[in-house]
């Protein structure tokens, strides 16, 4: 099993930004988001239950899930959320494990945008967080998806508050100044992991 450090983050943080730079050094990447999509692509026996339960409008016609139906449908239903998150949830953690399981990497930089809302830390060795301050966020966010300040505003209500993520952090990036500052960050983070990784038992 490789040593698994989390990297987290608010929406417009910079994960994507950060996670690059790390692939950059030849860190091996996981991401969450990217499972999440695996285990409802077509043919997956949880498409076919997403269809019993919300009827076969939730598939498009080429066979891919509907997630803004889906997304939708669940928004202000709490039970049909709990459903969905209880059918997926044990099927992305399978499927992560199988991949942390197999992996040969030393380290793996393990991309978890709601590692702490969905209290998945205990899961990683380390956690990594790419913090910026609301104002920053909320400009990085509309900039980046064209999206309004109420819009971007919901989102991040939605997660976990900068203290609260903070909390869990073993490493910080600071990400509210230019992007050159990264890479030395970076740089220093990926030697401290494989060191980190070299002296735990694998
Ligand atoms: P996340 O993956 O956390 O949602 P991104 O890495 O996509 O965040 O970054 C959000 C936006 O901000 C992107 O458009 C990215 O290019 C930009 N960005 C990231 N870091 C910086 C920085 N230090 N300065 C300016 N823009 C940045």
């Amino acid at each position: 099993m490789s040593y698994i450090v989390a990297l987290t983050g608010g929406i417009g943080s910079g994960k994507s930004t950060v996670a690059n730079a790390f692939a950059t050094r030849g860190a091996a990447i996981v991401d969450a988001d990217v499972i999440a999509r695996e285990v409802v692509q077509p043919g997956e026996p949880a498409l076919e239950a997403l269809a019993q339960r919300f009827g076969k409008q939730i598939i498009h016609s080429d066979g891919s899930l509907n997630r803004p139906l889906l997304r939708e449908k669940i928004f202000n239903n709490s039970e049909d959320k709990q459903w969905v998150n209880n059918l997926l949830h044990p099927l992305i953690h399978a499927r992560t494990q199988q991949i942390f399981r197999e992996a040969s990497a030393p380290y793996i930089l393990w991309v978890v945008p709601l590692l702490v809302e969905n209290g998945l830390q205990s899961k990683a060795n380390r956690v990594l967080v790419v913090d910026v301050t609301p104002e920053i966020q909320l400009s990085r966010t509309t900039k980046r998806d064209n999206v309004s300040l109420q819009q971007a505003q919901q989102i991040i209500s939605a997660q976990v508050s900068r203290p609260q993520r903070l909390a869990y952090a073993d490493d910080i990036i600071d990400n509210n100044s230019t992007p050159d500052t990264i890479e030395p960050r970076v740089k220093a983070l990926h030697n401290c992991y494989l060191k980190l990784a070299a002296s735990v038992p694998r």
